[in-house]
């Protein structure tokens, strides 16, 4: 059997690293089986979804490289809820509740005064019809739990191995609000369901709502996906992701020059057993990913590492790879090779550009030592052999050795202190150019 995965963000927000890293996960696992992916939007939120935020979230997907077999909405899928609460009434796990939030507060508070486990303590399954009658009559509006078994319910995890959940420590879970509204559990069953997905893997948050969800998948007579659940992401301090970190949506990543191919290399190996490896493309994470390696222990997300990684691979990327979205009209593979290890983000070419093709106001320091050197440029064409024999005569005409030498050149050509090898720039700047700046012109 081919085997279904699922990636179920809610269109509240842009993704950030760490939805992104759950997203990649998951298709890296649907890769490596062969199986598939599909995009469910959680977005049964009214308030806070967007449909503008829905095509942002397939947007950046689309940027990580990553694709689905299948879009499903939630809004869309009310029927199917609708049923799904019908059956589950109909065998007896659902029932009626008329606790307002405030009563709800203060049970809670009297059993964590007692030191009892702050659980619902199933007070409406003692009310009887006449109860629930005058409760309605007095124009209150029930909420629907879901009777979990009380039982220990058990699991193997693929990241978590194997796993029990005492179901008598946990509330029964609110499965409708007062307004009929389903809230995440059951929509998001009834459609792990029907979509006939086989593996769900999600955030470590979701450990308990597994427990609940599997006996919901069971009292709907349905088989249990198989589940993983992936430690969070925390910042490099080890505490939660700060705002400055994790929240870096994958957009101001990539306005940031982020390379896509460094955050899928860093996300598939952050709380892995393996390094951390640059990849050029996701086959190439798929061949060496495998979901086992991920550790229980939560993974540290440091914006300067992924910074780091996607400079690597810039200074790695070969022409073919970047020369479709390099857009710099005239760029060619050998300014491309002689920049690249001097990027930091892929926007940066575009300051080398500038400065080979000119004009650039070049910095000058000693106008004499310049004049001399211009006399001492070997006659025919810039080569990468240029620079050698150019500076050894600069060298025993003016005496100029070692930084001294080397400097007010790099500066008069380049306008600045560093750079790209200068025997790779200086045919790129072309002889009428470095004459030019040589004497001080802009060029
Ligand atoms: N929309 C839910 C979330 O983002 C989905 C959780 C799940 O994968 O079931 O937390």
């Amino acid at each position: 059997m081919s085997t279904r995965y699922r990636f179920a963000p809610s269109p509240t927000g842009y993704l950030h690293v760490g939805n992104a890293r759950l997203a990649l996960i998951n298709w890296l696992s649907a890769k490596k089986d062969g199986g598939e992916m599909i995009l469910r939007l959680d977005d049964t939120d009214e308030d806070r979804s967007t449909e503008a935020y829905a095509a942002a979230i397939q947007e950046d997907l689309k940027w990580l490289g990553l694709d689905w077999s299948e879009l499903k909405k939630q809004s869309e899928r009310s029927e199917a809820y609708r049923r799904a609460f019908e059956t589950l009434k109909a065998a007896g796990r659902l029932y009626p509740c008329y606790e307002t939030g405030e009563e709800l507060d203060y049970k809670r508070k009297r059993r964590l005064a007692r030191k009892l486990p702050p659980v619902y303590d199933r007070a409406a399954l003692e009310l009887t019809e006449a109860d629930k009658a005058k409760l309605e009559a007095e124009g209150r509006k029930p909420h629907w739990r879901f009777k979990l078994d009380q039982v220990v319910i058990r699991w193997e995890d693929m990241v978590r191995g194997s796993v029990e959940v005492d179901g008598a420590s946990m509330s029964d879970p609110v499965l409708i609000r007062s307004d009929g509204r389903p809230l995440y559990h059951m929509p998001s069953v009834v459609d792990d369901i029907d979509f006939a997905i086989t593996h769900v893997i999600r955030g470590e948050d979701h450990v308990s709502n597994t427990a609940l969800h599997i006996q919901i998948f069971e009292a709907l007579g349905a088989s249990v996906p198989t589940f993983g659940h992936i430690p969070l992401l925390m910042g490099p301090d080890g505490g939660p992701l700060s705002k400055r970190e994790g929240s870096q949506s994958l957009r101001e990543l990539r306005a940031n020059g982020i390379e896509a191919m460094a955050v899928d290399s860093l996300l598939a190996r952050l709380g892995t057993s393996e390094n951390v490896e640059i990849c050029h493309s996701l086959e190439e994470i798929v061949a060496g990913f495998d979901i086992h390696h991920f550790s229980r222990a939560a993974a540290k997300f440091d914006p300067a590492e992924l910074a780091n990684l996607n400079a690597k691979l810039l200074h790695q990327l070969d022409w073919a790879e970047v020369k479709d979205r390099l857009a710099i009209p005239g760029a060619d593979e050998t300014f491309w090779n002689a920049v690249r290890g001097n990027l930091t983000k892929l926007d940066d070419a575009k300051d080398w550009w500038q400065v080979v093709r000119g004009p650039m106001t070049p910095v000058v320091e000693n106008a004499d030592f310049l004049r001399a050197a211009a006399e001492q440029l070997p006659d025919g064409e810039i080569t990468p052999e240029s620079w050698k024999a150019w500076t050894t005569a600069v060298k025993e005409t003016t005496g100029a050795k070692g930084k001294a030498l080397f400097m007010p050149l790099r500066l008069a050509l380049t306008g600045r202190p560093h750079g790209p090898e200068m025997n790779n720039l200086l045919p790129l700047i072309g002889r009428e150019n470095i004459l030019a700046r040589l004497t001080g012109r802009a060029g």
